[in-house]
């Protein structure tokens, strides 16, 4: 059996270590934490969620709530973690951010069989020196990988791409003011989870000048590259009078219990632990300056004398040219040895990692345990599964501009049979299209594992 070793314990990687794991495998799980910090790495635990608490929805007929789906069936570690760990949202699945991590390391130690090791991994490991020591490697250092390790990528495989992402403060719930929010979720579906901020017309137009006009942090080579879902509040305000009343600060589905009528405008409060006392401006991720901020949201009156647990931050985060570096498995196309996961390869977002971690880990165990590396392709999950068409996009995009991809449904392809023309029904279309495509991948995984010894049972 080949040696393992996980280079970056985020969400990615920790996936990865637990996958190879419950195999029966050992694995080193090496990460510069917690002597050393990304710029926006703070917990010493691994997975840990830099920015939202909120891992998106759970509900099937959505893309993320599909992607989790079938996670769950292929027993991924962050969704356990998740499950046990989770904060009332609606129909978000959102998580005590410290509770979570500590579940993943708990869940990871129970198994035995993983080696921590601080350390930066400073260069790309030589497919003969891998070879040499009878090891695979699999690197998931993420967007914000330290320069070193990056500048050893760019001499691999050219220059990195990149976008830039934003984190939203979070403030604290004694800081609020009563008198200016009411609790309750969209629609009333669910228990009422959110803290709403409402405005009137004539404040959100105060904001929205404001954030227009409001100091923003000087970020070195800012190229206004950001990822569409992650724009900062102040680009939006830009965009248009109404662009943030039609995004985060829609009222829809929201009424103030004291007026009984839909605000004109509502900024939400997510709570960030079960026990509250944390909250996250939901769509306030911004970039700008620290005082900027205490004055801009300060003029939302729920927030006049919020405290800030932690302010926004922007930063740069890079990936690589998957379909030109990757083949089938994520392995690296001129190493036998090597393999990516994660955001560093092209997709985006806490699931989207976690989810390549995962299925990367899979192709791995089965290669540590003899299959050859070229089998991967018989392995790839079909495009009729959400997790195997965000997988296989970032392999084979052939689009000229490769941008970092969220699970979404115009990845899938729909099988002849599971092609409807409404959409509600192609959801739920996709929802069968999917159980069906991965029961039918799990069999053959499982074949694979009995061929090279794997316990299936374990699989
Ligand atoms: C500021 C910011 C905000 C974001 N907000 C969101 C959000 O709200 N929602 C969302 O879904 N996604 C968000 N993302 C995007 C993304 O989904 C997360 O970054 C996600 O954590 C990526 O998972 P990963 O495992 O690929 O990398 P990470 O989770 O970043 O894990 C990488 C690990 O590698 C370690 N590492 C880095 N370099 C080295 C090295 N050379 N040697 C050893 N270890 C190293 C790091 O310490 C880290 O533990 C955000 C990203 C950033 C940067």
């Amino acid at each position: 059996m080949k040696k393992l070793r996980v280079v970056g314990s985020g969400l990615a990687g920790a996936e990865a270590a637990w996958q190879l794991a419950r195999h029966g495998l050992t694995v080193e799980l090496i990460d510069i934490k917690p002597g050393r910090m990304t710029p926006a790495h703070s917990s010493i635990y691994p997975a840990e969620l830099v920015c939202s608490n909120s891992l998106k929805s759970d509900d099937p007929h959505t893309a993320s709530g599909l992607l989790k789906r079938e996670m769950r069936q292929l027993d991924s570690i962050v969704l356990a973690a998740a499950d046990a760990s989770s904060v009332p949202a609606g129909s978000a699945l959102a998580v005590d951010r410290s509770a979570f991590a500590k579940e993943v390391k708990r869940i990871l130690d129970q198994t035995g069989l993983i080696i921590w090791r601080e350390e930066e991994f400073t260069s790309l490991p030589a497919d003969d020196e891998n070879i040499e020591d009878d090891c695979l490697t699999l690197i998931a250092t993420g967007p914000l990988t330290t320069d070193a390790l990056m500048q050893s990528m760019a001499r691999e495989w050219g220059d990195m791409l990149h976008f830039f992402d934003a984190a939203a403060p979070i403030v604290s719930e004694e800081s609020l003011d009563p008198d200016h929010y009411f609790a309750a979720s969209r629609y009333g579906k669910g228990s009422a989870d959110y803290l709403n901020c409402p405005l009137d017309k004539e404040t959100y137009l105060a904001f929205r000048e404001a954030l227009i006009a409001a100091d923003k942090a000087e970020i070195k080579e800012f190229d206004r590259k950001v990822f569409e879902h992650c724009q900062p509040i102040e680009e939006l305000a830009e965009r248009g009078e109404d662009t943030m009343r039609f995004g985060p600060l829609r009222p829809v589905g929201l009424e103030d219990p004291r007026t009984r009528q839909t605000p004109y405008a509502v900024l939400q409060l997510r709570r960030e632990q079960s026990s509250g006392g944390m909250y996250n401006l939901v769509g306030c991720q911004t970039r700008m300056t620290f005082k900027a901020q205490r004055e801009v949201f300060g003029i939302i009156p729920a927030l006049r004398k919020a405290e800030y647990l932690r302010y926004g931050v922007m930063h740069r985060n890079h990936y690589i040219k998957g379909p030109q570096v990757l083949t089938w498995g994520n392995r690296v196309k001129s190493q036998q040895t090597l393999f990516l996961a994660g955001q560093l390869t092209g997709v985006e977002g806490y699931m989207e990692s976690a989810a390549s971690g995962l299925i990367t880990a899979r192709q791995m165990a089965l290669i540590a345990a003899g299959m050859p590396a070229e089998e991967c392709k018989v392995l790839a999950l079909p495009n009729t599964t959400m997790l195997g068409a965000l997988t296989n996009y970032v392999i084979s995009s052939d689009s000229v501009d490769f941008q970092p991809m969220n699970a979404n449904f115009g990845l899938l392809e729909y099988a002849e049979g599971y092609k409807a023309k409404r959409k509600r029904e192609r959801k739920e279309q996709a929802i069968l299209m999917s159980d069906h495509f991965m029961g039918e991948w799990l069999d053959l995984y499982n074949s694979y594992c009995l061929r090279y010894g794997l316990d299936v049972e374990r699989s």
